[in-house]
């Protein structure tokens, strides 16, 4: 058997975590085992249609790397990939289930409004029209009476499955509701179109979130009552924003874009998101989409749900961040270096940066005072274990303009050395140039590198610009 999974997503203009979640896992089944990867658009709720959206879906696939074997884009031996232009399909198979015993034709008029507000009142809808026989039914629908096809639950008893995550499930038949398959408009139900486009399009293992895990047996009515062979389930918990909550765009947590928009690397939010849910069975946390292939299975998926923690997250971007090399941080970090004074060593800032950051997004905050350097107040020169004040700063502030403007090699060792032998002419400890140094060229307590990197950053006419407002406020 070969192994085929897909990913199906709504169009409705984002990523959520949870559903790229979903993605990773279908995608590293089948890739896992040598098998294919599909996308399909679920596009047939369309008061959810979002323009644009499925740009968003394929762009986000394409960053991370999870490339798909067939698709709306790319075709396949299984197409059409978008629902909607399934259409005709799901009306054949509606009324073929009809025939077959196992739907209805239902002329109740419920609107598809109630139906969607019975589903959150979790009211088990059964539904008198199964009663009407079919020749009849039909001659309704023939004269053109309005009708949707609903599923037909006569079975007594328990349905039993088993899922690759939760084990052996047992639901009582009298829980499920005959829900609608076919609406009024000709276009179905998730619940009906899931089930007819996994089967035709050859699906073995569906991975969705355990909130399905109660309206499988229906699914599995439908394709024993078509005579077809149900897929491999697996059910996963949800990713949590706390112990209470699911993660929830409308919560405002960040989707993909969100978390690629603040300087998280995609490599890094899908090792992390692998791990939520999944664990390799080591101590082992950082892993590429190429090491997850070979080391990922359905058996070390949890059951129990997983809390999003964006501290996890920031620490595992900065390993990734790190291991960058330079070159490519420094081409990442540029787009975060727009509006820099000129004469500024970008180069130097990345190198200064790279070990320093766990975002690019944090390149902002830790270079606000290159692009302006702020109003600082004299008692940030003062430092305990520097032994060195405004006093101090003052005293030797003048000395290190003039090592600084007379300095050739402006580089960070050679401006290290010329400062030391200042500090050694002037009798005091290096701390108490360096120190005041860094203050005068950064007016900041805290800054990404010593005075001679800050200087390196400058350049040689900002760095002395800076030591002569020094000199003016001391
Ligand atoms: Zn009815």
């Amino acid at each position: 058997m070969k192994v085929r999974t897909r990913f199906a997503p709504s169009p409705t203009g984002y990523m959520h975590i949870g559903n790229l979640r979903t993605a990773l896992y279908e995608y590293l089944i089948a890739k896992a085992n040598g098998g294919d990867f599909l996308l399909r658009i679920e596009d047939t709720d369309q008061k959810r249609y979002v323009e644009g959206a499925t740009e968003i879906i394929y762009n986000t696939l394409k960053t991370v790397g999870m490339n798909w074997d067939e698709g709306p884009d790319i075709g396949g031996n299984y197409g059409p990939y978008v629902q909607s232009e399934r259409k005709p399909l799901y009306a054949e198979y509606a009324h073929k289930l009809v025939e077959l015993g196992g739907a209805h034709y239902c002329f109740c008029s419920k609107s598809d409004a109630d139906e969607e507000k019975n589903e959150e009142l979790n009211i088990k809808f059964k539904d008198p029209c199964k009663l009407i026989p079919l020749e009849e039914a039909k001659k309704r629908v023939a004269a053109g009476e309005p009708y949707v096809i609903r599923q037909t639950i006569n079975k007594k008893g328990k349905s039993k499955y088993h899922d690759e995550v939760y084990g052996d499930i047992e639901i009582d038949y009298d829980e499920l509701d005959e829900g609608v398959l076919l609406k009024s408009d000709g276009f179905p139900t998730y619940n009906f179109a899931n089930v007819v486009d996994d089967h035709l399009m050859g699906i073995t293992h569906v991975v969705r979130g355990n909130e399905y895990i109660s309206s499988t047996p229906k699914y599995n009515l439908i394709y024993e009552d078509f005579g077809w062979e149900h897929p491999f389930y697996v059910h996963v918990p949800p990713v949590m924003k706390d112990a209470q909550h699911k993660l929830s765009k409308r919560n405002g947590d960040a989707s993909f874009q969100d978390l690629v928009a603040k300087g998280y690397l995609p490599e890094a939010i899908i090792n992390y998101i692998a791990l939520l849910g999944w664990n390799p069975g080591t101590e082992e946390e950082i892993f590429s989409l190429e090491d997850l292939k070979k080391v990922f299975s359905v058996e070390r998926l949890s059951r129990s749900p997983s809390i999003f923690d964006i501290t996890k997250l920031t620490w595992m971007n900065g390993c990734y961040i790190r291991a960058l090399s330079p070159e490519k941080f420094h081409q990442m970090a540029m787009p975060y270096y727009n509006a820099m004074p000129e004469g500024i060593n970008l180069e130097a800032l990345s190198r200064t940066l790279q070990p320093r950051v766990e975002t690019l997004g944090q390149i902002a905050e830790q270079t606000d005072f290159i692009r302006a350097l702020p109003d600082y107040s004299l008692e940030l020169f003062a430092n305990k274990k520097m032994k060195t004040d405004a006093s101090v700063a003052k005293m030797v502030m003048p000395e290190i303009r003039k090592v600084l403007a007379e300095q050739k090699d402006w580089n960070n060792d050679a401006l290290f050395e010329s400062l030391k032998a200042l500090a050694e002419k002037l009798g005091v400890k290096n701390g108490q140039v360096l120190y005041p140094a860094r203050i005068a060229l950064s007016g900041k307590e805290t800054t990404p590198g010593g005075a001679t990197e800050i200087a390196v950053i400058l350049g040689q006419v900002e760095t002395l610009r800076r030591i002569d407002t020094a000199i003016a406020k001391l």
